[in-house]
């Protein structure tokens, strides 16, 4: 039987960028010992507060079909923080509940292309970005932010890229990369998406993972709440990647029309789920502070051990659970690199190619085991690398 061509071409026919990360886990599978630096999930579970909550609302009954936009109290809680966060006047009403913020991102594209409008998105990207918007029925088109610009876009590179495009989707704090964009960049990525009528698509899941400077949503620049669509997710900033918990702020009528969407769709997100979420955000900002603090800890000593060595080299790391890391010293590509790594040293990070051409010659770390194993894997990545560049030398 045939297939659509839409479903079909989720992955262009490419692979889905997952292929070490695969390997290392059947090697566990096959009993090999392998240290995980691959993906990004917490090394510790949901909070027990969090967890009795989401069983006493079970138990006392909210186990049927939730209100499909989110409960109010959920959404109060998802604007007032938005509100307090950005000074936007928030309201429910700018609030839908997603199952995660993966959902948020394909409803988003759902609700603002067409199909074959085309969709930008920045190399390097989250590795699902591309398939999102294409099984969105969007055109993906990639603009590069090269990382001798800091794997920062250009605004000449998103001129070149925006005349006829229907949106732009960016992410800061990064994945893969680990960078923050700054004021300087947030303002030319908002007069783009104005002088070109673009729809801002800003996946703020990391905003709680900070380690330099501060993170800014577009959504609070001049002429912007009226075409950002905010992606959030209680997945990070609250280990909570399980419960598949996210949402989207935006504009009242378009947030509208995806809770249309979302009757259509995924019928909401489970009511226990949605409590277990109201109540961890209604621990504010201390605890979000405790999720991101082993995260922060391992990025310091990630930098204490990079500084004993010339040959990796580190991408500034301002946020997010992941760091960058150069290895073009290696004479190696980043998929050569990670599969030598696995190979010999039983350490699985990501080769940088699988987050698009940009990040070529490049290896991700996710920071996401218990400290002297996360520094004793980084000592061996190094001295593993220092080897490889003098047999290229
Ligand atoms: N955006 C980015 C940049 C991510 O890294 C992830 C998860 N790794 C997501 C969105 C989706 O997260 P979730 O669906 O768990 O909210």
């Amino acid at each position: 039987m045939d297939r659509s061509s839409r479903i079909k071409g989720v992955l262009a026919g490419g692979s889905d960028g997952w292929e070490v990360f695969h390997r290392s886990r059947a090697m566990i599978a096959a009993g090999v010992p392998v240290t995980e630096l691959t993906i990004g999930e917490h090394d510790i579970r949901t909070a027990a507060p969090i967890l009795q909550e989401m069983h006493r609302s079970a138990l006392g009954g909210h186990t049927g079909y939730a209100a499909v936009p989110g409960t109010d109290a959920l959404r109060d809680r998802i604007a007032k923080r938005a509100e307090e966060r950005t000074g936007v006047p928030t309201t429910r009403d700018n609030v839908v509940v997603t199952p995660g913020g993966q959902a948020g991102l394909f409803a988003a594209f759902m609700a603002v292309c067409d199909p074959g409008d085309a969709a930008l998105y920045i190399d390097p990207y989250y590795a699902t970005y591309p398939g999102t918007l294409r099984a969105a029925g969007a055109r993906a088109v990639a603009v590069e932010a090269r990382a001798d610009h800091g794997f920062l876009p250009r605004r000449a590179d998103l001129e070149a890229a925006a005349g006829g495009a229907k949106a732009l989707l960016i992410n800061t704090p990064n994945n893969p990369t680990g960078v923050i964009y700054g004021r300087e960049t947030l303002e030319e990525i908002a007069q783009v998406c104005q002088d070109h009528d673009l729809w801002l698509v800003s996946d703020e899941v990391y905003d709680t993972q900070i380690w330099e400077g501060a993170h800014l949503s577009p959504r609070a620049l001049p002429g912007m709440a009226e075409r950002t669509l905010v992606i959030g997710s209680m997945s990070k900033s609250h280990a909570m990647t399980g419960s598949r918990c996210g949402w989207i702020i935006g504009p009242e009528d378009i947030i509208a029309d995806l809770i249309d969407l979302a009757t259509h769709t995924n019928y909401g997100v489970p009511g226990f789920i949605q409590d277990a979420s109201d109540y961890a955000l209604a621990q504010g900002p201390a605890f979000e502070e405790e999720i991101s603090a082993p995260f922060a800890r391992r990025r310091a000593l990630a930098q204490r051990v990079l500084s004993t060595q010339n040959v990796v080299r580190s991408v500034p790391s301002q946020g997010a659970m992941y760091l960058m890391l150069d290895i073009r010293a290696t004479g190696l590509s980043g998929s050569e690199f990670a599969d030598a790594l696995l190979e010999d040293q039983h350490i699985a990070v990501m080769p940088g190619e699988s987050f698009g051409a940009a990040a070529a010659g490049h290896v991700r770390v996710a920071m996401t085991i218990e400290d002297n194993a996360f520094e004793a894997a980084l000592r061996d990545l190094c001295r593993f690398a220092e080897g490889r560049a003098s047999r290229a030398a």
